[in-house]
């Protein structure tokens, strides 16, 4: 049976990034993915990375910015400890090889992002996640006799002792359908956000919150589940993501009367205020009349503002996604573009060093809410999140197991449930739903219900549906009966996740009695901070969500009117 100091379940940027800081410090460590790492969805970032590295910047405006971008529910140590840390993180993620853009001065190159007081994104051209990704993995192959990689292997539940702390994992290799057990001193959780909950969305197929689902099925605590992010430039029929990195080169927003109409809502910030604010306006056009295209359900996104060469230079990647997926040359004329669903800021609660409530399990990355989103990520954040959230877990996990001996834990039993959980899966009569037909529901009630405009009614309405849902999970069935990279039991399996981060989004946001962020009431169109800056955390108790709140750190911002 593998076991190891430090195991972390996750191989983007965040698990990466913690497996290295944990075989730098000593550590026996092993990284788990259900995909190749390199597959992982950090590969699909785009527009680039915030730090305070200009001469003229600071980490404090960096995180005034951040702490504004969030509608002051994020927690000030926490956004303090990010930004802080920032600048060294990128250079040394230069140092190790990251091909960052460069001026003409040869220095790093920096752009604009929405909700930032000046240009501090670093980024490779609009393939950063995957300039990033591919050169931790280069590092990770340089520990290859410390760091025990798990590819294509898929966690299906945490191990817990008699006393609640965490030991391991049980999971499944997909490539043959082996179960099994691994013990570790820390298990770290890096695997990504809930996307695919929502549809349409910019996430990838493999983003299902499992991370949320499993540590929330252990007793983790979660936090700011309400805020879910809409970009406010993605593709009209597929949801796919037109970088913000766009319109920090200047692209403009337009309704269908041609006006520039951010200049209602954010005069100073225009295109660039941050993107609750924008998809916000946006979705107010369209649903008054003033959207583009044949049902008017878009807007247009203008880059032909942009000079040619800059966009082919800078967001080559964009003008192919524009040519193959809506058949526009971007650099000639506006593509039609709409609020989707993108990040979410909530998940699993942790500390600024990615431990949580429960001893030996931590979080980091977009699983994780340590929370330096609060209600609204800034965009370009997330990566920075990821890597010293990442970093810090690791750190910190390498030097607990340092102190400890490899728990004693007889996990048979568990096993033999997941297996029998799979086996009865495959064994279902084909008299259920589908598992596809149940996620696409899942998907567009949610995308109706709990998007950038929610109210009372719509959100019930939505909690209906997940709790009809989860019983129909229960009876649904798959085609592929094998053993052999069964994809199908896998999304049975990740369905269940699915619906738990969908049901603790909605029950949060129907508990959140005001607008604050990303979550916008029609029916509490104020932002209450007497009430609710606060918050919400949402445990599992038998076997229903459990709401409580926790309070938000102060370091020294308060909270003041929000305008762009
Ligand atoms: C299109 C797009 C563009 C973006 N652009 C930017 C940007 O420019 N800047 C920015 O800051 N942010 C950006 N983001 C957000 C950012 O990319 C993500 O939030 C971040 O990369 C998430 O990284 P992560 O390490 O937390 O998770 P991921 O990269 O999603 O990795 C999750 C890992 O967990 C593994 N995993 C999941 N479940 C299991 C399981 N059950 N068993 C085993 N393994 C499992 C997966 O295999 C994977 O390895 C973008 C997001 C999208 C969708």
């Amino acid at each position: 049976m593998p076991a190891h100091d430090v195991l972390i379940i996750g191989a983007g940027l965040a698990g990466q990034r913690a497996a290295l800081a944990a075989a730098e410090r000593g550590a026996s460590v092993a990284i788990m993915s259900k995909v190749h790492p390199v597959r992982s969805h950090s590969v699909a970032a785009a527009g680039g990375i915030n730090a305070a590295i200009s001469v003229d910047d600071d980490w404090r405006s960096h995180a005034y910015d951040t702490v504004k971008g969030s509608d002051f529910l994020g927690d000030q140590d926490a956004i303090e400890v990010m930004c802080s840390e920032a600048p060294a993180e990128v250079m040394h993620l230069e140092h190790i090889g990251v091909t960052f853009h460069r001026n003409d001065k040869g220095e790093m190159d920096l752009r604009a992002f929405g909700g930032a007081s000046m240009k501090r994104t670093a980024y490779v051209a609009d393939i950063t996640g995957q300039a990033l990704l591919h050169v931790l993995y280069e590092q990770l192959m340089k520990h290859h006799e410390t760091v025990e990689r798990y590819e294509e292997w898929f966690t299906t539940s945490l191990l817990t002792d008699a006393s609640g702390r965490c030991c391991g994992v049980i999971a499944r290799e997909v490539r043959s359908g082996r179960m099994e057990i691994f013990t570790a001193k820390n298990v770290i959780l890096a695997c990504g956000g809930a996307g695919q909950a929502y549809k349409p969305t910019t996430n990838g197929l493999i983003v299902t919150g499992d991370g949320i689902s499993l540590a929330y099925r252990s007793g983790a605590p979660l936090m700011d589940m309400e805020m879910v992010q809409y970009h406010p430039t993605c593709l009209v029929e597929t949801g796919m993501l037109i970088t913000e990195g766009a319109r920090g080169e200047g692209a403009h927003l337009l309704n269908a009367n041609g006006e520039r109409f951010m200049e209602k809502s954010a005069p100073n910030k225009m295109e660039l205020a941050s993107r609750d604010v924008v998809s916000r306006a946006e979705q107010i056009e369209i649903n008054e009349g003033r959207g583009v295209g044949p049902d008017g359900a878009g807007i247009y996104l203008d880059v032909t503002v942009v000079p040619r060469k800059r966009t082919l230079e800078a967001l080559r990647e964009i003008v192919n996604l524009g040519r193959d997926f809506a058949g526009v040359d971007i650099t000639r004329e506006p593509i039609m573009i709409r609020p989707g669903q993108h990040y979410i800021m909530g998940g699993v609660k942790t500390d600024i060093d990615g431990l949580t409530p429960i001893e030996g399990l931590y979080a980091a990355g977009e699983v994780a809410c340590v929370s330096v989103h609060g209600g609204n990520r800034l965009g370009a954040n997330s990566l920075l999140d990821t890597l010293i959230f990442g970093r810090r877990s690791g750190e910190h996990a390498a030097a607990r197991a340092a102190a400890m001996p490899m728990p004693d834990l007889d996990a048979n039993a568990q096993l033999q449930r997941d297996s029998d959980e799979i086996d009865a899966i495959i064994a279902r009569p084909r008299d259920g739903r589908r598992v596809s037909e149940i996620k696409n529901e899942l998907g567009e009630e949610m995308n109706k219900h709990a998007a950038v405009f929610r109210e009372e009614a719509g959100l019930q309405e939505a909690l209906q549906t997940i709790h009809r849902l989860r019983e129909e999970t229960g009876r649904a069935w798959i085609d592929d009966k094998g053993t052999v990279f069964n994809q199908d039991v896998l999304g049975a399996l990740e369905l269940g996740f699915m619906i738990d981060c969908a049901e603790t989004t909605v029950v949060a946001a129907l508990e959140r009695k005001e607008s604050r962020g990303a979550q916008y009431r029609t029916d509490y169109p104020e932002r209450n901070d007497e009430e609710w800056l606060k918050h919400i955390d949402i445990t599992l108790s038998d076997g229903a969500p459990e709401v409580s709140y926790s309070p938000v750190t102060f370091t020294q911002w308060q909270p003041e009117v929000r305008k762009y």
